[in-house]
């Protein structure tokens, strides 16, 4: 619940905006959670919060994310495997990454960039009411060298501290290594402190228990610990490799049972080609289901 000074704040920028208009159909980006996020990543200061806003309403403007698809996962199956597969106590959205299952370990800027806007964006729209931050589950398993790029690291962070601020509530990292902490200790210099103090690192097995079952709903642990384990195999068994498709049974690597039954089963395919606010899935996920429907 916002204090009365920072109401008073959030009509202040809200009068500030007036005229700064975004395209007709992203107008539910101009709310007042936008408002108090920008405000929040800006530590309230009206003037700094709104000179970043603006810049992100022209860059959602010219870059119209709300329409960004990732072109490299249609054409490659798997290229990215970072996806949606639940929601945290707090339903937040819980989206979940690893290096095992992605078809690419040579990230450039761009993929990454279309991968991530997408995922924001359509997290952005699962969101209830009162939320407006998601979880990140960072597994390093698999991370290779070549996974470490401080230069995409940074287009990565620039784009959300800008245009995304205060979207990430917890980064919770699991088998991080050595690789991972020489790549952390580059890359940690530009990011923002307060975006640092959201990321855990634990490494003893019943600190991380704790954390799960902190953040997680039992569903959704279970789930994770499930995934995390299968993952690490060597070879990776095909599901996991295959993610996002529907045919087998047992642990579905698309998402845990609520998630699935809720978001993918019940998928509005008719209501995505007219309109842009519809939640769409990880993009080789969506391929699978119209492909079932098809069927
Ligand atoms: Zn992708």
């Amino acid at each position: 619940m916002e204090t009365s000074d920072e109401l008073e704040k959030i009509k202040e920028l809200e009068n500030r905006l007036d005229g700064w208009e975004t395209e007709e159909d992203d107008a539910g980006f101009k709310s007042q959670q936008t408002y108090r996020r920008y405000l929040e990543a800006r530590d309230w200061n009206v003037e700094a919060a709104e000179k970043i806003l603006k810049a992100t309403i022209d860059w959602r403007r010219e870059t119209k994310p709300q329409h960004v698809v990732c072109t490299y996962c249609h054409a490659k199956p798997g290229y990215h495997a970072m996806r949606h597969v639940g929601f945290d106590r707090h339903d937040r959205p819980v989206l979940y990454s690893n290096f095992a299952q992605c078809h690419t370990q040579h990230n450039v800027v761009e993929d990454a960039i279309q991968h991530m806007i997408y995922l924001t964006e359509n997290a952005t729209r699962a969101m209830p009411a009162h939320v407006y931050q998601f979880v990140w589950v960072m597994d390093f398993t698999g991370m290779k060298v070549t996974s470490c790029n401080p230069r995409l690291a940074r287009a990565v962070e620039q784009i959300t501290s800008n245009h995304y601020p205060e979207r990430l509530g917890a980064c919770v990292c699991v088998n991080h290594g050595p690789l991972f902490h020489a790549f952390w200790k580059a890359v940690k210099h530009f990011i923002p402190p307060t975006t640092v103090r959201k990321v855990h690192m634990e490494r003893h097995h019943e600190k991380i228990e704790v954390l799960f079952s902190e953040l997680f709903p039992d569903e959704l642990k279970h789930w994770l610990y499930e995934e995390i384990r299968l993952n690490k195999l060597h070879p990776l068994p095909k599901q996991q490799k295959e993610f996002w498709t529907t045919t087998h049974t047992g642990h579905d690597t698309r998402g845990c049972k609520s998630y699935v039954e809720k978001y993918l089963n019940n998928l509005q395919l008719d209501e995505h080609k007219s309109k842009c606010n519809t939640y769409l899935p990880h993009p080789n996920i969506l391929d699978d289901i119209i492909e079932m429907k098809k069927q």
